[in-house]
């Protein structure tokens, strides 16, 4: 059976207030993304142009991954190319030409700037241009900042996309096709297409896909879904080559998950009943899921600190299937177009707080005494060392839980800090 979701019946986007904080940042910068995307392209490789300091970020954040068949690498710039003594871009063409000799398979470099490569104003557009010139036409050379400076930990994801829109073929035709844009995890990525499939809409592309070449055309009847809530520069340079946005909530949860096939289901004129078929077994798998931790987690006080842009999907998740009270939801930045669904749902009650100003952040949370805190990594240990319970959230981008199948698996990240702290107690 259909549910249909009450947006109609809640509020306009427009009407919820926003707390507007411009203060001291306490997160993870866009180098993080590097670590789910070099999974997801395997003929592509992010050589970051940073320091030791940027190096260690991403070794200790990649942990064992590292010793496999790595897809990232750090040019180290070094003290003498920080003081002008040496030219960086020789030192950028050694190690491009060493890499590539290695590793003839790869197809796409990304050159990734960090906070020093910002400070001595490394022209990586020009490096990158220079390297296609010496490496071109089997290997691309793209450029995108992960830099602290510019961005937060998943801002990476949105720059290396955003780097990938001009070199989109041009669609030749108008026919409809729908490109779903975000990392997702093959798993799920694998389980969505087959509910597409089943409903008959397609043809369905991704971006990013597994190859860094095969990327899919742009133009005419592009249709965008946003897989990931932090996408929103790509999707403007999709839409300025002629893409359409469909406006949808996020695919977390088996609301968010049904309401954002559907969006696209009716965008094609497929009728609700075709949905409804093949979306109600999955439905009802997530709902059982979800109902083994709802016991737990109904009434809970939950409070979200800004860190990587998915807070008000999740937010509205565990308020509207979960049954949790939301203290405050704050997110590192607040595009209300694409948020629109996802604030209608949440409703005009909700306190949102849109950057980050920590010390006042820290204080109303310590005021409030949430249940749960949902924060980074660098918050989460001073916070339980007061006995509050924290949920690191870069965990909830590294792990699959888009999708039916892994509401359940969702629902448990957030169980998980609660349910410890009861065995604690006995
Ligand atoms: S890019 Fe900047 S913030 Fe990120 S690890 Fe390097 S120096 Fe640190």
């Amino acid at each position: 059976m259909n549910v249909p979701l009450p947006m109609a019946e809640t509020t306009t986007c427009d009407d919820v207030p926003v707390l507007k904080e411009r203060g001291q940042h306490e997160v993870f910068c866009g180098l993080t993304g590097i670590l789910w995307l070099h999974r997801k392209m395997q003929d592509a490789f992010f050589l970051i142009v940073g320091s030791r300091t940027c190096a260690h970020l991403m070794q200790s954040a990649a942990g064992v991954m590292i010793f496999a068949q790595p897809r990232f690498g750090t040019a180290v710039i070094e003290e003498k190319d920080l003081a002008g003594m040496a030219d960086m871009n020789t030192e950028l063409d050694r190690v491009v030409g060493r890499l590539l000799a290695r590793r003839p398979e790869l197809k796409t470099v990304f050159l990734v700037g960090s906070c020093p490569s910002e400070v001595i104003k490394l022209d990586l557009h020009r490096a990158a241009e220079r390297l296609t010139g010496l490496h071109g036409p089997d290997v691309r050379f793209a450029h995108y900042s992960g830099s602290g400076i510019e961005t937060t930990f998943t801002q990476g994801e949105d720059a290396c996309l955003n780097s990938l829109v001009p070199a989109l073929p041009e669609k030749t035709d108008d026919t409809p096709e729908l490109l779903v844009v975000g990392t997702l995890a093959d798993v799920v990525e694998q389980q969505l297409t087959r509910i597409f499939d089943a409903i008959g809409l397609g043809p369905v592309r991704l971006l990013p896909g597994k190859s860094s070449r095969a990327l899919p055309p742009v133009g005419e009847g592009t249709r965008l879904l946003m897989a990931q809530p932090w996408v929103d520069d790509t999707i403007r340079s999709l839409q300025r080559r002629g893409a359409e946005l469909i406006r949808a909530t996020f695919p977390y949860g088996a609301e968010g998950t049904e309401a954002w096939i559907r969006a696209a289901a009716r965008r094609w004129g497929i009728d609700d009943a075709v949905v409804d078929a093949a979306v109600e077994g999955p439905r009802a798998r997530a709902r059982k899921a979800l109902a083994r931790h709802r016991d737990a987690l109904v009434g809970k006080r939950v409070f979200l600190f800004p860190d990587s842009q998915g807070e008000l999907p999740m937010a509205r998740f565990l308020s509207r299937e979960l049954g949790m009270e939301l203290v405050e939801v704050g997110t590192p930045h607040l595009d209300r177009a694409h948020m629109e669904a996802e604030l209608e749902l949440l409703g005009p009650d909700v306190r949102l707080s849109e950057g980050q100003d920590v010390d006042r952040q820290l204080d109303r949370c310590r005021a409030e005494r949430p249940d749960l805190t949902v924060c980074g990594m660098g918050l989460a240990n001073p916070l339980e060392a007061e006995g509050l319970r924290t949920k690191w959230s870069i965990e909830l981008v590294f792990t699959p839980v888009q999708g039916f199948e892994q509401a359940g698996d969702l629902a448990e990240l957030f169980n998980r800090p609660i349910d410890r702290q009861q065995r604690l107690r006995f």
